[in-house]
């Protein structure tokens, strides 16, 4: 990929993603669920611009969707609603409403209260809503707390008692169909067995409910697949599926597999220029013109990302701190931070924005979001414009 012709015609700050690369992701855990049938239903929060989500849904991906605004992109996208998955901790009664009548594969339920809100809403639509319940196995994933989900510490899911009574209550309802049973316990997983021992106790889960007439279709194993930033060793996608159908041996399950990062974040590039040099007593800076507002899992969850500075002398390097001009200490994208010697306008490249990057922007400090462009068979497209001062304020016009 040419960044340097990139950073030219779009400027910086940039995301740039390679599609290819997302194709091949796609297509290697696809094709480790091969005999069985299986859906991959991507995690449109990972990167959800349109033109990210329509290149998934034409290499026949699903999506999983964690508000209604998701669910809206995937079918704007051209996903089919028998493929869309809405997930989420918090759904309002609108969300929920709008979910079912635009006739999605099911609901992804987090709590006994929420099930009773979805059928109330399903019963004055007249209609019959299919869901799944969130399990939560407690079961450590080993990875960071922030984006750990399958404790009973985190928010997520319910425990399997409360999970059998909803099944129970589901069953019994006019206005629910229970047709599947979901578990996500945390993302960024480089370890296999945590996910195995949920599939196991999830899929006991299934034969107790076969047994008392309570037959679902669809085992969700939810995403989190870890990828490499650094060094990090991670689950091989044929592993990973052949731990679900150990699993799962002797069911007749749909497998609904969510990825999200394992997709997206390698596939992606985050291009920023050296503004400045500068050192306060011993310790150097180099600032560029990317933010925190831009990329934010350095400063939220201490991210690695690695950074390529594209200069032609790399024999001279220097420990640094890769900082933006935000008005926050945590604006960083590394500490102390090995580089090449830069200079003004040098490019620097920060690898692996393709998941959990752009999305998690802002507008901090009114800073427009960057442009973001895609590359697919060699040939670069501008998917989303630079945001530019009026578009931050459109919404604040008719100021008082
Ligand atoms: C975030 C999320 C995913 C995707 O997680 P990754 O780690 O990006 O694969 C899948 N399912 C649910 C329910 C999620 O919340």
């Amino acid at each position: 990929m040419n960044f340097k012709q990139l950073a030219t015609k779009y400027k910086t700050p940039l995301y740039v993603y390679n599609l290819d690369y997302m194709s091949e992701r796609y297509k290697e855990l696809k094709e480790a669920f091969k005999g069985r049938k299986s859906i991959l239903a991507y995690a449109v929060k990972a990167n959800s611009n349109l033109s990210v989500v329509k290149h998934f849904g034409d290499l026949g991906s699903g999506a999983d969707c964690v508000s209604i605004g998701e669910v809206r992109r995937a079918l704007l996208a051209g996903i089919p609603p028998y493929k869309v998955i809405f997930s989420g901790v918090g759904k309002s009664d609108d969300e929920i409403r709008e979910a079912i009548l635009s006739d999605i594969l099911y609901i992804n339920v987090e709590s006994e209260a929420e099930l009773f809100r979805v059928e109330q809403i399903a019963k004055e639509l007249g209609s019959v809503s299919r869901i799944s319940v969130r399990v939560n196995p407690n079961i450590d994933p080993k990875t960071h707390p922030y984006i750990s989900t399958g404790l009973h510490d985190n928010k997520f899911g319910v425990d399997i008692d409360s999970a059998k009574r909803m099944y129970v209550l589901a069953k019994n309802s006019t206005a629910l169909d229970p047709v599947g049973i979901h578990f996500h316990i945390g993302s960024q997983l480089t370890h296999l067995e945590p996910i195995y021992e949920s599939a196991v106790i999830v899929a006991d889960m299934v034969r107790s409910l076969l047994a008392i007439d309570i037959e679902l279709k669809f085992f969700d194993i939810g995403g989190g697949l870890g990828v490499t930033y650094d060094k990090e060793v991670t689950i091989k996608p044929y592993d990973y599926a052949q731990a679900i159908l150990g699993a799962i041996k002797g069911l007749d399950l749909t497998i609904i597999c969510e990825p999200g990062r394992f997709l997206t974040a390698n596939a992606g590039y985050f291009l920023t220029k050296v503004l400045y040099e500068k050192q306060n007593g011993d310790k150097k800076f180099v600032v560029v013109d990317g933010a925190m507002n831009d990329l934010l899992r350095p400063s939220l969850y201490n991210a690695y990302h690695k950074i390529e500075a594209l200069v032609e002398d790399k024999s001279k390097t220097k420990v640094v701190d890769v900082v933006g001009p935000v008005c926050e200490s945590g604006d960083f994208f590394a500490k102390n931070y090995e580089l090449p010697e830069v200079k003004r306008n040098d490019l620097l490249i920060i690898h692996s924005a393709g998941a959990y990057g752009f999305g998690m922007g802002s507008n901090y400090n009114t800073r427009g979001r960057s442009a973001e462009v895609a590359v697919k068979g060699g040939e670069d497209r501008l998917i989303r414009e630079r945001e530019e001062f009026e578009d931050i304020i459109a919404l604040e016009k008719e100021f008082i």
